[in-house]
């Protein structure tokens, strides 16, 4: 065991039926880093995430979450991780402080405690003033924020995106980026982001690249252009997936 490591995914291997949806798998997040996991549609993306968030049992391999086994110690290693789905989980009739208050109601985090993380999540997340908002009535930006503050409420080591900026602007996009690798930087959080989104990449962050359920290559964005001779990330992930991915 790795304490250092926020995730540590080792040799998963799951299948659906006959369709083999991943293979031998491997991945690590070391806390206060932003890796990538980049994959094309049916890469196993989102069956890798269904695994760590407990919503799968793999076949074989183990999952690490903070250093608390997901099979052994399930309830500490749920505790250690926050998830924004791709798929917006907000209810859209209820305000962005009802949304809030309602998670830390169902994360049983005591009332007053509640009161001051959901107000300092408000801040962090540039909600001031949109507290009685409708989500219904924000951008898609915003409540993808409402979405990361909840998510983080109950202040885990880990934090898991899958395919989070997938229908907003491009600059709302940037923003979301840069404000979730800000909390890499500033809490020491460990950021699992799953994406087809490779401009969303810095040359330092950490890449791992999903073929058809298996780990291709790994390493950082710098590092794997340089490997392969090419200018950027997508031209790596060309070169190895051979698929157009923007
Ligand atoms: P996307 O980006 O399109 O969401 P992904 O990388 O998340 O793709 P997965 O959804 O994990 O990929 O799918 C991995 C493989 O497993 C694909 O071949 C897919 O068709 C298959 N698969 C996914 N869910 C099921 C299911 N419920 N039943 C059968 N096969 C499935």
């Amino acid at each position: 065991m790795n304490a250092q490591l926020a995730l540590d995914v080792e040799q998963i291997s799951f299948s659906y039926g006959q369709t083999e949806a991943l293979k031998q798998a491997s991945l690590q997040v070391s806390a206060g880093s932003f890796v990538a996991l980049l994959g094309a549609n049916g890469a196993g993306k989102t069956t890798l995430f269904s695994i760590v968030t407990g919503l799968y049992s793999p076949k074989q391999g183990s999952v690490l979450v903070n250093g608390h086994g997901l099979r052994t110690d399930t309830m500490s290693a749920l505790a250690s991780m926050g998830v924004v789905f791709q798929r917006s989980t907000v209810d859209m009739d209820l305000s962005v402080l009802q949304n809030l208050r309602y998670a830390a109601d169902l994360q049983g985090i005591p009332r007053a405690d509640a009161k001051l993380r959901i107000h300092a999540g408000i801040e962090q997340h540039g909600l001031s003033g949109l507290e009685k908002r409708k989500i219904g009535a924000l951008s898609g930006g915003q409540r993808r924020r409402v979405e990361l503050a909840r998510a983080l409420l109950h202040r885990p080591t880990l934090l898991l995106l899958d395919e989070p900026t997938v229908g907003l602007d491009l600059q709302s996009r940037s923003e979301f980026v840069s404000h979730v690798k800000s909390l890499c930087t500033d809490e020491g959080t460990g950021v699992l982001w799953a994406t087809h989104l490779m401009d969303e990449l810095d040359t330092d962050d950490d890449v791992y690249i999903l073929d058809h359920g298996q780990v291709i290559e790994q390493g950082t964005v710098s590092e794997l252009t340089q490997t392969h001779g090419v200018e950027d990330i997508s031209a790596v992930f060309n070169k190895l997936v051979g698929s157009k991915v923007s």
